[in-house]
């Protein structure tokens, strides 16, 4: 398996990182999770195209998870790809709706590039054929406890403790050739997720919390800090452990030394911080 990190940021503005987002190769699926703002462009650096893309799979719809999510659909389909496989917590049709149903936000600019002469002959001349259909995404809802069988992998869900009851929350881990990528998406420490990461080759789990920063407690309560993301990898067998969902304050270098020094302390194993663009072979 290959990883490579197409958004290791936040919500907040910043050039340094996007928003969430990692693509998974495995054989001939490529296989994103998350599409943030800026994973679009980080894609496109990484040397993958929006058509590449086979899977898309969802931890929660928080917009540094998806706000990228219209644009991927939109690219991959001008660029004449097969509809994308979308998977995801609720309400994953009623926002693909929003987006691309007949009354969707993008309505004006389908009709204008399916049903204008001059598009429509833009279209043809690149190989496509008339009528041209919207972009139409395979989405499939998904609750935790989801598997899935891909070609050469499997994958399955747990539930993430993160913004509910008004956003459903999941972790992934997929497995492959005897290796365990586990992304357990923005959550709290929970046994589900504990579970979900046991024995992973590679974790990637999301830290919006310093070492020692203090937080509101109804935050804190699922943000873990480096030392305690350390502890639940260590306890659960993980061999490599790398944090994501950085924050611009986090970056200083005394920030990152002392999250490195917490995670060695406790965890042991091969870990870090993830960079935007960074790759892995898992
Ligand atoms: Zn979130």
């Amino acid at each position: 398996m290959k990883l490579t990190v197409l958004g290791s940021g936040s919500p907040e503005a910043y050039v340094r990182r996007a928003s969430s987002g990692f693509l998974l190769e495995i054989g001939q699926n490529r296989i994103l999770f998350d599409c943030g703002g800026g994973v679009f462009d980080n894609l496109i650096r990484s040397g993958r195209l929006p058509r590449d893309i086979t899977h898309l799979f969802f931890t929660h719809y928080h917009t540094d998870h998806m706000m990228d999510y219209a644009r991927l659909v939109h690219a991959a389909w001008d660029e004449g790809a097969p509809p994308l496989k979308v998977f995801g917590p609720k309400p994953l049709a009623a926002i693909t709706e929003g987006y691309f149903g007949p009354n969707g936000v993008l309505n004006n600019d389908l009709r204008a590039r399916t049903e204008l002469p001059q598009s429509q002959q833009v279209w043809v001349a690149r190989g496509g054929t008339l009528p041209r259909p919207w972009p139409a995404p395979i989405v499939t809802e998904i609750e935790a406890g989801f598997t899935y069988q891909g070609d050469g992998w499997a994958l399955s869900s747990a539930q993430a403790t993160h913004a509910e009851p008004i956003l459903d929350c999941l972790g992934f881990a997929v497995t492959s050739a005897g290796k365990k990528f586990v992304y357990s998406g923005d959550t709290g420490i929970n046994d589900d997720i504990t579970a979900l990461s046991r024995d992973a080759d590679f974790l990637v789990h999301w830290c919006y919390r310093g070492s020692g920063e203090q937080l509101h407690p109804a935050t804190q309560a699922f943000c873990p800090d480096p030392a305690q993301v350390a502890e639940m990898a260590r306890s659960g067998g993980v061999k490599r452990l790398y944090l994501s969902h950085f924050r611009v304050h986090m970056d200083s270098e005394e920030g990152h030394q002392k999250a490195l020094e917490d995670l060695a302390a406790r965890f042991g194993g091969d870990a870090g911080i993830l960079e935007d663009l960074d790759v892995f072979y898992i």
